[in-house]
């Protein structure tokens, strides 16, 4: 039996086996840098280029994304200390 590699979902942070989730790619801000491409014949804007970068991340199959998933945790959450004080 194969044992497949534990993906952490990027929307919502669950853990779950490969098989159970979808690869996407996102682009991220990756910020900016001086000069790391060095290339002095081409015209540059001074020296300072801002840029994203592809990023593969890993997304649950039937993702709800965090935030619905965090309001029904917070509404269970409550709802049992309630049971403990009726
Ligand atoms: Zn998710």
């Amino acid at each position: 039996m194969t044992k497949y590699a534990n993906k952490t979902c990027y929307k919502c942070g669950i853990i779950l086996p490969q098989p159970e989730m979808n690869q996407i790619q996102i682009s991220e801000d990756a910020g900016h840098s001086t000069s790391i491409f060095g290339n002095t014949n081409k015209k540059a804007w001074g020296g300072v280029r801002f840029y994203t970068r592809k990023k593969n991340v890993w997304v649950r199959k039937k993702c709800n994304g965090s935030t619905s998933l965090g309001i029904i945790g917070l509404i269970l959450f409550f709802t049992i200390i309630l049971l403990f004080f009726i």
